[in-house]
């Protein structure tokens, strides 16, 4: 075999271990290699040679008709081919007579395969290739050697690369949360439409910044920055144009962010002509309940200065606006909505007042009314009362039994009369507040069982059983004993007139405990038509009659017999200027059933 010289040795440039340009997508094209091959026609000793002149060169690359025979590393060519065939003999030798000894296998790799593919792929080689150079293969067909130490270096700095990147996608994560809370913070619509371009901001750097709302065929700007002159910008119109090719439609039809890489290259982009021509553009549709309401308008002043990761963050943070953008607006719907309620709640309130003034001094002239008329009534009454007495103890009238018949008629006329009248006078008083108690010792056992005794030959005439219980053993109580009168003598004729024929009527009394104070109660309980839940407040005021008017008679413990509605409208008066207090339980009205009402007088054992 002749010796030939050296002629494929390509040149080898010295390889610098600097590997800042590395991104997490390079590839073994864009790690350094050294370009260092022979073929096998090519003496030892002139790879000798080179691995001695150049002391970082790993190893070489053997090939033969452009196919890799083997690599083999400066370790093994020394330790090996020395120890073989001494040095003359590689001196001498073509290199493949060496490489079957030295370099049986080898690593070829494509120059696209991965840094962290091709860095497990050496790493597992079988033993002994550890520390042999890998060969890659580029495109041009051209090969190359890599070191193993350049390959681990650029695995760890990838992974410090991507280590670092999680670091920021976790920082960028939180800031987007503390972005969202702060625009969140504000509810105001004007403050969040600032604070949305402050915030963005910390996530993307931009020259100009813009937030634009829907209005009708155009978009205004709502709020700014870098836009320099405002009056301007306030008055600025972006046509929305009817095309797809327009930007907004675009963004609307998409529901995600656009971006242009240059502007001036864009045929539906609308320049504003006071403003400088920022090349790169970013839009970001503003969703809210699934409308587009607007967009987030960014640029800068280099084209294709956005990427995609920006792009990424601020479709996030968008979403976060439209979510501050939707509360500020509910509330200022709600505030809007409280202002006006407030207003119609005050114009009501001063009608109601105004209704209630008029009302008050109806009832004023109405009380006063009755006040007078119940004193003119008096006096007359008075006159045809003491006149009848004194006729009806007439001898002439005694003679004979018709006449006196009608002149009792006349007296007890005058009797009730005079009663209604009293009971009228007496709620004009109450009502006034010009009521005065003049209290006593009243034994209120012993006052109840005297109205009863004088309604006995009613409660017979109707066939009604009254019983009391406990009213002897009743402490004496500190009362108007004539005002307390009136309030039993009321609800025991109303007992009497409520309750039908063969009826029961029962009357207790008690010491019981009220919000720690001792009172006296009494309760009257009929078997008798009761009353309905809804009116048992309301026949407690004065002229209220849930009976029918023409029932009204003058029997005054006739069934039903109605009367001017004035008793309990007085018994309350009068059990209240005693601090006491008065109500009625009852299942309802039922004339068929006659389910029956309590009523109950409360009265502090000491006033
Ligand atoms: P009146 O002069 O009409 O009896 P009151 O003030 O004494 O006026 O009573 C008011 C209304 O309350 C009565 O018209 C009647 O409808 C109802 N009422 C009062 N007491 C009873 C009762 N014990 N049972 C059923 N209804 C009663």
């Amino acid at each position: 075999m002749s010796i030939e010289p050296p002629a494929a040795v390509s040149t080898m440039t010295e390889q610098t271990t600097d590997l800042t340009h590395l991104t997490l997508n390079s590839t073994l094209a864009d790690l350094p290699t050294y370009n260092f091959q022979v073929s096998p026609q090519v003496l030892g000793e002139m790879v000798a040679r080179q691995l001695e002149e150049y002391p970082s060169l790993p190893g070489v690359i053997i090939i033969e008709n452009n196919i890799v025979l083997g690599a083999f590393s400066r370790r093994k060519f020394l330790e090996q081919v020395g120890q073989h065939y001494g040095v003359a003999v590689y001196l001498k030798r073509p290199i493949s007579v060496m490489l079957k000894a030295i370099a049986p296998n080898h690593l070829l790799l494509s120059s696209t395969c991965t840094i962290q593919e091709a860095a497990e792929l050496a790493l597992n080689r079988p033993l002994g290739w550890t520390y042999e150079p890998i060969v890659v293969e580029f495109p041009d067909q051209t090969y190359h050697l890599l070191d193993i130490y350049i390959l681990l270096l650029a695995q760890s700095r990838l992974l410090a690369l991507s280590h670092q990147q999680e670091q920021n996608r976790r920082q960028l994560t939180e800031s987007l949360q503390k972005i969202g809370q702060r625009l969140s913070s504000s509810l105001d619509w004007q403050k969040v439409l600032k604070r949305i371009l402050k915030e963005v901001d910390k996530l993307v750097t931009y020259e100009r910044g813009a937030v634009l709302l829907q209005k009708g065929g155009h978009l205004e700007i709502v709020a700014q920055r870098g836009f320099g002159d405002k009056e301007r910008t306030r008055a600025l119109r972006i046509l929305i144009q009817s095309t797809n090719a327009d930007i907004f439609q675009r963004l609307v039809q998409t529901r995600r962010a656009v971006v242009i890489g240059d502007v001036t290259t864009e045929p539906s982009w609308q320049q504003v002509e006071w403003l400088p021509v920022d090349r790169s553009w970013m839009g970001i549709p503003l969703v809210n309940r699934d409308q587009v309401i607007g967009m987030l308008s960014l640029t800068r002043q280099d084209a294709h200065a956005f990427t995609a990761e920006d792009v990424d963050w601020v479709e996030t943070f968008a979403g976060q606006a439209a979510v501050a953008l939707e509360n500020a607006r509910l509330y200022n719907q709600v505030t809007q909505l409280n202002g006006q309620l407030e207003q119609k709640v005050e114009e009501r309130t001063q009608e109601l007042n105004h209704a209630y003034n008029i009302l008050e001094k109806l009832d004023q002239t109405k009380s006063d009314f009755i006040k007078v008329s119940a004193h003119e009534l008096r006096t007359p009454i008075t006159v045809i009362k003491g006149y009848a007495q004194v006729l009806s103890a007439n001898p002439l009238i005694q003679q004979d039994a018709k006449v006196e018949e009608m002149m009792s008629g006349i007296i007890s006329g005058a009797d009730r009369l005079h009663q209604v009248v009293n009971s009228i006078l007496d709620v004009t008083k109450i009502a006034s507040g010009s009521l005065t108690v003049y209290a006593e010792n009243t034994l209120l056992g012993h006052l109840i069982a005297q109205i009863c005794e004088q309604y006995g030959p009613d409660l017979q005439q109707r066939q009604l059983t009254l019983t009391t219980t406990n009213l002897d053993s009743l402490p004496p109580l500190n009362g108007d004993t004539e005002l307390l009168k009136k309030v039993f003598q009321a609800l025991i004729v109303n007992a009497i007139k409520y309750t039908p024929d063969e009826g029961s009527i029962r009357i207790d009394g008690q010491v019981v405990a009220d919000n720690g104070a001792t009172q006296l109660q009494i309760a009257i309980q009929d078997s008798g038509i009761g009353i309905d839940p809804d009116q048992q407040a309301l026949i407690f005021e004065k002229f209220y009659q849930t009976g029918e008017l023409a029932l009204h008679s003058s029997g005054h413990t006739k069934f039903k017999g109605g009367g001017p509605g004035l008793g309990l409208a007085i018994a309350k008066g009068i059990v209240e200027a005693h601090d006491g207090h008065i109500w009625v339980e009852s299942p309802g009205h039922d004339e068929e059933r006659y389910p029956g009402s309590c009523f109950y007088v409360r009265l502090p054992l000491t006033v």
